[in-house]
């Protein structure tokens, strides 16, 4: 299994800071076995590229358009971002959803555009408090990957992740428990399969949510979770190192090492 932690760094940082952030964490001893991406704001995706092109740190953006060019002022397009160096988008995320309309009928196809490019599409799920306590998870999560990921082809999964972020989690100190987020993950797992077929066995499926150094060692631990998509956590380069060397040691240890 593929282990994966990946940076949101949503709206923060400044030039400089988003710089010095990525050094931060491009010099970094590589953690063995472990993919590491960072996602800072569009201003920066270049200037991070740049920070990080001696190592194996790979940049995402927070967002695309499915379109690769034409009348859509503000939007960026996959071509624009493969350009510069970009290697991955975020799509769908809960704040996405919340603030901008994004849903899962639009974000199909972006990932669609991702994949097709040959980009890593980062595509992020998960259920309100109100569903999850009204019983709703599994079908607001089996509706979302059904909508968002039905129909793409087996060669291009290679390039899909999938984050399960539920959204009572995310940026509230509140994590999924353990038990909630391998039950979700298997789940997640299951319906990839049964809507894209056994290539689909493979695919990342990272935990996103509150997740810090103190919490993370059991959620990594867990059969069905392949690492993380950290938000807050990943703007302090020592917090974001020491989650990768808990997504490491989880890694050797499934490896027997
Ligand atoms: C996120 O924004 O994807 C996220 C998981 O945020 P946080 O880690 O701050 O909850």
């Amino acid at each position: 299994m593929r282990t994966i932690l990946a940076g949101n760094w949503k709206m923060h940082t400044d030039r400089a800071g988003a710089v010095a952030l990525a050094r931060a964490v491009a010099i970094a001893e590589r953690a063995a076995g472990v993919e590491v991406l960072v996602a800072p704001p569009f201003p920066f995706l270049e200037a991070v590229v740049a920070a990080c092109s001696d190592s194996a740190v790979r940049v995402a953006a927070q967002t695309c358009h499915a379109e690769a060019q034409g009348a859509y002022t503000g939007e960026v397009s996959v071509p624009m971002l493969q350009s510069i160096g970009v290697q991955a988008c975020i799509v769908g995320h809960s704040e996405r959803r919340r603030y901008d309309g994004e849903n899962d009928a639009r974000v199909a196809y972006k990932v669609k555009a991702l994949l097709s490019a040959g980009m890593t599409a980062i595509y992020c799920c998960g259920e309100e408090l109100s569903e999850r306590e009204a019983g709703r998870h599994h079908v607001v999560v089996g509706e979302q990957l059904a909508t968002a990921l039905k129909g793409l082809p087996a060669e291009q999964l290679g390039g899909l992740v999938v984050a399960y972020e539920p959204v009572w989690a995310i940026g509230t100190g509140r994590t999924a428990t353990p038990e909630q987020a391998q039950e979700m993950h298997g789940f997640i797992r299951e319906q990839l399969v049964r809507l894209l077929g056994p290539a689909a066995e493979p695919v990342p499926v990272l935990y996103g949510g509150s997740c810090k150094p103190d919490n993370a060692a059991e959620l990594f631990a867990l059969p069905d979770v392949s690492g993380g998509l950290i938000g807050g956590a990943s703007l302090d380069a020592g917090q974001f190192l020491e989650l990768v060397r808990i997504a490491a040691r989880c890694v050797a240890e499934r490896r027997g090492v």
